[in-house]
């Protein structure tokens, strides 16, 4: 997709302060944290949303979320952490790409969070 902002950072068109890459997923910092970690986890693939995954992406949603831990205790988030898809108009997605964001720190994130 050659006008998504997720691509091009996969591309590296644009910047991004990558922390973690394998043949199949880029991780890097949110460029606004919303909290003292917070990373977005993509697959290099253009895909969506949670709402246009098709059955053979399960594999890569698989390593999305099993690499989180990982890159949340090396990000400073050693005591668990938060993981959040926003999806679509409702889940107010706004970039269309399916990313996860794993937020965390050293102290708990809070509540629920409203808006990320
Ligand atoms: P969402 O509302 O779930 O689509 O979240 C999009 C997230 O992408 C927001 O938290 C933004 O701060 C973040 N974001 C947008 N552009 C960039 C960028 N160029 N590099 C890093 N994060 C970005
Ligand atoms: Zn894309």
């Amino acid at each position: 997709m050659s006008d998504c902002i997720f691509c091009k950072i996969v591309d590296g068109k644009i910047p991004a302060a990558k922390v973690f890459e394998d043949d199949d997923i880029l991780a890097f910092k949110d460029i606004s944290p919303a909290r003292p970690v917070h990373v977005l986890v993509i697959p290099k693939k253009h895909i969506t949303s949670l709402a246009t995954v098709s059955p053979e992406d399960s594999p890569i949603l698989g390593k999305i979320l099993a690499k989180a831990n990982e890159i949340a205790v090396a990000q400073g988030s050693p005591d668990g952490f938060r993981v959040i898809i926003n999806t679509g108009r409702v889940g107010q997605q706004e970039v269309p790409h399916l990313h996860a964001h794993i937020v965390g720190g050293p102290d708990p994130v809070g509540p629920m969070l409203k808006r990320i």
